[in-house]
């Protein structure tokens, strides 16, 4: 999943990107409130993870104006202001969960879990589409219950088409959810990675719609 990272202290936002990418995210990483907007309004995420103390435009505004334009994206909001206060302003502005520096990055990788589940409908952490099953909190993934070795690309793919299952993702949204900034893209990694994924999982597990992009079936997860 790609994350929008907005931290304007150096070393922690350098700690939080190296987090992030631990947990299998493609990060992006912006260090001012006018920087955030303009990603926001220019490319998709997952889900932001957004300090409020920020030069050129506070995160508070930042988050109001998202909010403005009925953009559900999740987010979470990073505070050193720890006054009951501030935390009411931060979830009134729209925030779905808000963590009090100093934090764990433990903590952070867990409660982001959940955000992207409650955005992407899932009653259960985890994600199950026939006889593939996904743990996104141990990145486990298996196919008629033994385990499956993936990449971490292919797990990102394999992920991100699975918490929206029954919908098919086009080949830029998957490419967003695989690359960050920077990244180098190659003309058919998404080709590639799927390739792989179907002699991994078997051949009917990703399906192509021509023209559209690619699906896997949805399959209700066990209590
Ligand atoms: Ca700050």
């Amino acid at each position: 999943m790609r994350i929008l990272l907005v931290e304007d202290d150096t070393l922690l936002g350098d700690a939080l990107q190296a987090g992030l990418r631990q947990a299998g995210h493609a990060v992006n990483w912006v260090s001012d409130g006018i920087s955030a907007e303009t990603a926001l309004m220019t490319e998709d995420y997952a889900a932001v993870v957004l300090d409020l103390g920020l030069p050129r435009m506070d995160g508070l505004e930042v988050l109001r104006r998202l909010r403005a334009m009925k953009n559900t994206l999740p987010v979470l909001i990073l505070t050193a202001r720890d006054t009951v206060e501030d935390r009411i302003r931060g979830l009134d502005a729209g925030a779905d969960d808000y963590l009090v520096k100093p934090f764990d990055l433990a903590e952070l990788s867990a409660r982001l879990r959940a955000l992207l589940r409650r955005a992407g409908g899932q009653p259960s952490s985890l994600l199950v589409s026939g006889e593939v099953t996904l743990d996104p909190a141990t990145r486990r993934v298996e196919c008629k219950g033994k385990e499956v070795d993936l990449s971490a690309k292919e797990y990102a793919l394999l992920h991100a088409l699975m918490q929206q299952a029954g919908r098919a993702l086009s080949r830029t949204q998957l490419e967003q959810h695989l690359y960050a900034w920077g990244d180098e893209i190659g003309s058919n990694t998404v080709e590639v990675y799927i390739h792989h994924l179907r002699r991994k999982l078997g051949a009917d597990t990703i399906r192509t719609l021509r023209g559209i992009g690619y699906v896997v079936a949805r399959t209700e997860s066990q209590p």
